[in-house]
């Protein structure tokens, strides 16, 4: 039964009341939602990246909703309600922040920048402070300090996975959620629909900006990731 369908994935039920299962759609959607497109088997490469990705930060203490992967679209996850919070890290200038501040893509940044965002598709998930957060009821003080934490520990775990794949990590969106004993857990999906991925030498971009900013075929991009991965 689907409990929930969102732009790129479904969550339905299982008979364990603590388990839930991800399926991975094919659509693509940017700008919230204003470009859209359908993209035979994104669903299946972006739930294989992902299902990578939980492995290794498992493997590295980090703490996820992942059980494991059970099919081609499908993986296994403990149940946790989501903080309405988007964290985004930045370690390279991309996208909106570039944006907002006036400055140039590509700056290496001199120390990881993290980002909250009030999860709220309908006023575009607008950026908010930590005060904001903790006034919001969205999170507790404690809460964040340990989503920093761990979000500082997770981006180490990734930046090294990836460069060991020769490909930069510019910057990523998690989402945490919070189990039925209260706790915090990585949830919802890393994929190159998530985060920023640059060819190490060339910095050709193999993530979602392909179809953002019609930079060319955007499975080509995920199944170079993917491929890298595997070796
Ligand atoms: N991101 C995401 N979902 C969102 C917003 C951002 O997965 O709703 C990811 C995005 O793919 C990028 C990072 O978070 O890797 C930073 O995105 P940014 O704030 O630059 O926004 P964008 O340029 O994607 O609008």
């Amino acid at each position: 039964m689907v409990l929930y369908e969102g732009k790129a994935k479904k969550i339905l039920r299982t008979d364990n009341e603590n388990e839930f299962i991800v399926y991975y759609k094919d659509d693509a959607t940017a700008f919230n939602g204003e470009k859209k497109a359908e993209i035979s088997s994104k669903g299946i490469l972006n739930n294989k990246i992902s299902t990578k990705i939980f492995e290794n930060l498992e493997r590295q203490g980090i703490k996820t909703h992942y059980i494991k992967n059970i099919s081609e679209r499908e993986m296994l996850v403990k149940k946790v309600d989501i903080l309405l919070l988007e964290v985004i890290v930045r370690n390279i200038t991309a996208g909106s922040f570039c944006k907002r501040v006036g400055i140039e893509e590509g700056i290496v940044l001199d120390e990881p920048i993290f980002e909250l965002c009030y999860k709220n598709d309908e006023y575009g998930d607008p950026l908010i402070n930590e005060d904001h957060a903790v006034a919001m009821g969205l999170a507790t003080r404690k809460e964040i300090e340990y989503i920093k934490n761990e979000t500082l520990k997770i981006n180490e775990v990734m930046k090294k996975f990836f460069l060991d794949m020769n490909l930069k990590l510019v910057d990523f969106k998690l989402e945490f959620g919070k189990d039925k004993d209260g706790n915090i857990l990585l949830a919802d999906e890393i994929s190159p629909d998530t985060c920023r991925l640059w060819d190490k030498d060339t910095n050709e971009k193999l993530d979602k900006d392909r179809f953002r900013r019609d930079l060319g075929d955007l499975l080509a991009g995920y199944e170079e990731v993917l491929s890298r991965m595997s070796n």
